[in-house]
């Protein structure tokens, strides 16, 4: 068959035919039963035994889905939730004779996050096949970078919850492609034990993929799970910061492997380490950690050993199970990636990439809250939120941090649990906040008349300024046409406008209401006082 003879190739009505790439769902029988072994009767050790007797030690693996609008070799698109082998070609489907080609955006987020963990960035590396065979892995090989990552050698000092600062040190970052994904059908969990058979989609397969790895993490004793979870925690807030990926951690964007092993408190060597996988959310990494520290312990104190092995976490009672044995590195049989350049970013451009790197979110958030002068409660408070950086842009549009402090806080985030949405996802931007809070500022519209404002905005009805003029909500500050509806309403309470006279202002509150709802809310309502006093001779 020569080259180029695929392509021509005609079909038996005698038409030429096009190579097809159809890749419907495959069925695939007799997966390795990984989760044959439950976790029915574990032993675990009391948490404060565990730490008198072991020293924990862990290392954490995060993969990362960039949020790139296409894959890492080729040109499909990268969107979640797509349609089943709807976004696939030859390259991502490892078909024979295709190439692939790198994502400079891809290369630029692996650089920017080696930065931003104060790694050092590899003027030159190689990508690395790493061989395997997995159904969802449509080429039996991934892309991945082995012994020349593109980021080593970095660090993160993580805020624990009593602001003490950990130093998680980083070994590196490196860049793959992300596999397919396997779907268990006909089984009651959705596992593989069970299923009758499985299917494929292999969208997923070549999605922009960063590893991070870290040392191993030691000296963190009893705080070892709270570690955990604050790192991942740092690490999610940095890479949203660089606005990499989405981390979000449900649609299994950041996913997190825990590795724990125990060191007996006189020994010399690490333990055998159990790597926990997929641990999706950071609650769970906090809760993996502590319960393979003290399934671990009674293991070895009851004169067992700790098998070198992936682990399943059971997010219902947050206990592990034991998964496959753990390949090494030589299983794989890594080599150069051949049909690929190596990577050799120049230095001009790691430096310019350097100048992107937004300060921390934390120390961003601290310096923020000292600016504006709130208590730690206040600030935690529009943090959980969800509404500092809201807030920020409302304040850089010319609001006051009060005023749009109380618009995001309060009446907007009853507006976002109303529509079910997040608040930067209402149809209202922080510059027609600050827009409102103006108008309220310069007394052309009251509080309450701000308010109808805002939902007429976000019912899609165009600027605030230009709301209120056409719908005329502006303040009625004109003193003679308040006037006449201050003489009315004392004209029609005779009683009260006797008593206000004779000293008793208090009962003004009654007249400065009737002109109010007159003026259907649109009166300054400290202006109404003052001319309700003065008509009856009084003052405050
Ligand atoms: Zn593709």
């Amino acid at each position: 068959m020569f080259v180029g003879d695929i392509g021509a190739r005609a079909g038996r009505d005698g038409r030429a035919r096009e190579p097809q790439v159809t890749v419907v769902f495959a069925r695939v029988a007799g997966f390795p039963r990984m989760d044959a072994m439950s976790a029915a009767t574990v032993d675990l050790m009391d948490y404060t035994d565990v730490i008198s007797r072991y020293a924990p030690v862990l290392g954490m693996e995060v993969h990362v889905e960039l949020g790139t609008a296409t894959k890492m070799f080729c040109g499909c698109p990268t969107e979640f939730g797509a349609e089943p082998n709807t976004q696939v070609c030859p390259v991502c489907l490892g078909l024979p004779g295709s190439l692939p080609v790198v994502n400079e955006k891809a290369v630029e987020s692996a650089i920017r996050i080696g930065l931003a963990l104060n790694c050092s960035i590899t003027p030159w590396g190689r990508f690395a096949r790493k061989n395997y065979f997995y159904p969802d892995q449509p080429k039996n090989y991934q892309i991945s970078q082995y012994d020349e990552p593109i980021a080593t050698e970095g660090y993160l000092d993580v805020v624990l919850d009593d602001g003490e600062i950990f130093r998680v040190a980083i070994e590196r970052a490196h860049m793959e492609e992300d596999t397919g994904k396997s779907l268990h059908v006909g089984g009651a969990t959705g596992r593989i034990l069970g299923a009758s058979h499985s299917l494929l989609d292999y969208n997923r397969a070549g999605v922009p993929l960063i590893e991070i790895v870290t040392k191993p993490i030691e000296g963190a004793g009893e705080r070892a799970p709270e570690v955990a979870r604050a790192y991942v925690t740092a690490l999610r807030e940095v890479l949203k910061s660089l606005n990499v990926s989405d981390v979000k951690m449900e649609q299994g964007s950041l996913r997190c492997d825990a590795n724990v092993s125990l060191m007996a408190k006189d020994a010399k060597e690490f333990g055998t380490r159990t790597e926990t996988k997929n641990v999706n959310s950071l609650k769970s990494v906090e809760v993996a950690v502590r319960y393979e520290m003290r399934r671990q312990a009674a293991v070895l104190s009851a004169g067992g050993t700790i098998i070198q092995e992936t682990r399943h976490f059971h997010e219902g009672d947050g206990s592990t199970s034991s998964g496959r044995v753990k390949e090494t590195a030589e299983d794989y049989r890594y080599f150069p990636e051949p049909d690929l350049e190596p990577i050799a970013p120049d230095a001009a451009w790691v430096e310019e990439l350097r100048g992107t790197i937004p300060e921390y979110p934390w120390l961003r958030r601290g310096r923020i809250q000292a600016d504006w002068g709130l208590s730690d409660e206040v600030f935690r408070d529009l943090v959980n939120a969800g509404a500092l950086d809201v807030i920020i842009a409302t304040v850089d549009a010319g609001a006051s941090v009060d005023a749009a402090r109380s618009w995001w806080v309060a009446y907007l985030t009853e507006k976002a649990k109303e529509r079910e949405v997040a608040l930067e996802d209402l149809p209202i931007t922080p510059k027609q906040v600050a827009e409102v809070a103006g108008l309220v500022e310069a007394k052309t519209i009251n509080n309450k008349v701000a308010k109808q404002v805002v939902d007429f905005v976000l019912a899609g009805e165009g600027e605030p300024a230009a709301i209120v003029e056409a719908k005329g909500l502006g303040m009625v500050s004109d003193d003679s046409a308040l006037q006449t509806e201050v003489d009315k309403a004392l004209e029609a309470n005779p009683a009260i406008a006797e008593k206000i006279r004779s000293g008793k202002i208090q009962a003004a509150g009654k007249v400065v209401g009737d002109v109010m709802k007159a003026t259907r809310g649109q009166a300054d309502a400290a202006r109404v006082r003052e001319l309700v006093l003065a008509a009856c001779g009084v003052s405050e």
